[in-house]
């Protein structure tokens, strides 16, 4: 039984009974000796091999209310370090939607972009910016990176649609459709693609959603093609405890039977961001391999708190995070270990305490309570340290002034 098979196996049982693993603890746990990680998304990583590679998977252009053409974003992020990118404009917006005079009208006019050109897609304007060629762009082969077709859909929950054209405008959907978000998920499933939940925790009253209506989507949805949720998204108006919240909270009731990965996505409107990219663990970039190691969580993602500028002649975002040079489970010793360098200092955090809301989610950037920080250090015993349940996760700090450079890894799976 491979990985796969296994989780939804696993899935399957738990649904069947009703629960889940959160709730047993397992430093309490009377059978403490026979926990172990089960579930590790760096297992098939060979660190002497493997390189990260940065990969931008959440990047809007003039294609939709982006302010710049696509080639601009493309090459700003190839020499800003970048191997993978997904441009991934509004399905409901036109192109052009901030050049003057339309929108909020702050990119001139002779900036407009010309893209596409005729005949225009058949499902345009909810057409994917794909092939980059279409679009006055080199081709990712000739760029020597990874792109991947996406899409940003955004009638309702945004979602992120990767390796497919889904895509949705105007009178081409029912917006009032009661299971909106099944069916869009279903089409990008159908259509071989992936997807993510993006920024849940979008300021927007009419944009926040319940927690059950999470534990609902990732009940209904495998992780086959619903990978998990942007947990760091660099716009300031989504905030961050609000998403890592929510993200502990789905763990808590999911782990380790259905992973939901953690992504770090700049949405990239203008090139000086807050930069949030993934880190991709590979042994050589090809398109096989960027899409398995998304599909089994196998990256790191990093979130800056200060602004960082892609425009080339004043980036400066490299090497600023933690960086990961290895990790170890050693489920003999009961230990994961994690070597690292720029780092000040590792967390690691389990599973909340309680699943019950303590705030209002529509008002409250804090409704859930957050996974405790149950360890400080590189390495952790994981039978011998008190709150550890159902799965751990790392953060690495790094001070960098007044700011502070992070970078997360995803869950470890944990059970007896
Ligand atoms: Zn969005
Ligand atoms: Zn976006």
């Amino acid at each position: 039984m491979n990985r796969r098979e296994f989780m939804q196996a696993a899935l399957a049982a738990s649904l069947v009974s009703g629960k889940f693993a959160y709730g047993e603890n397992a430093y309490e746990n009377s059978e403490n000796g026979k926990v172990k990680v089960v579930l590790n998304p760096y297992e098939k990583v060979d660190w002497t091999a493997a390189k990260q590679h940065k990969a931008a998977l959440h990047i809007h252009s003039l294609q939709s209310d982006g302010r710049h053409p696509v080639d601009d974003v493309v090459n700003a992020y190839r020499r800003a370090g970048y191997d993978i990118m997904a441009i991934t404009d509004h399905d409901t917006h036109t192109p052009n939607m901030h050049v003057s005079p339309r929108g909020r009208a702050d990119v001139p006019e002779e900036m407009a972009s010309p893209y596409p050109k005729e005949p225009k897609p058949e499902n345009y304007p909810a057409n994917t910016t794909w092939p980059w060629t279409d679009y006055g762009c080199s081709s990712p082969q000739n760029l020597g990176m990874i792109g991947i077709e996406g899409n940003e859909l955004t009638n309702r929950h945004h979602i992120n649609s990767y390796y497919n054209n889904a895509g949705w405008y105007g009178d081409m959907f029912d917006r009032d459709r009661e299971n909106w978000e099944d069916y869009e998920l279903e089409t990008i499933r159908d259509k071989g693609g992936l997807a993510i939940l993006c920024h849940p925790g979008w300021a927007r009253e009419s944009h926040r959603t319940p927690l059950d209506w999470y534990v609902e989507i990732f009940e209904k949805h495998s992780s086959d093609y619903l990978l998990g949720i942007e947990t760091t998204n660099n716009n300031p108006d989504r905030n961050e405890p609000y998403d890592i919240g929510l993200w502990d909270q789905l763990l808590a009731r999911f782990m380790p039977q259905r992973p939901v990965w953690g992504f770090g996505n700049d949405d990239m409107h203008r090139l000086k961001v807050k930069q949030t990219f993934n880190a991709f663990l590979l042994e050589s970039l090809n398109d096989t391999n960027v899409r398995q190691a998304m599909e089994s969580g196998q990256f790191f993602f990093t979130r800056s708190s200060r602004d960082i500028d892609y425009n080339p002649q004043v980036f400066d975002g490299f090497d600023v995070f933690p960086h990961i040079e290895r990790i170890e489970v050693n489920n003999d010793q009961g230990t994961i270990a994690i070597s690292a360098r720029d780092c000040d200092e590792i967390k690691w955090i389990s599973a909340p305490e309680s699943l019950d809301t303590v705030g209002d989610y529509k008002t409250s950037n804090s409704p859930w309570p957050l996974g405790p920080v149950v360890h400080t250090g590189r390495t952790l015993h994981y039978r011998k340290t008190p709150g550890i349940k159902n799965y751990v996760r790392a953060e690495l700090h790094r001070k960098d002034g007044e700011h502070v450079q992070r970078t997360f890894t995803n869950p470890f799976g944990i059970a007896t």
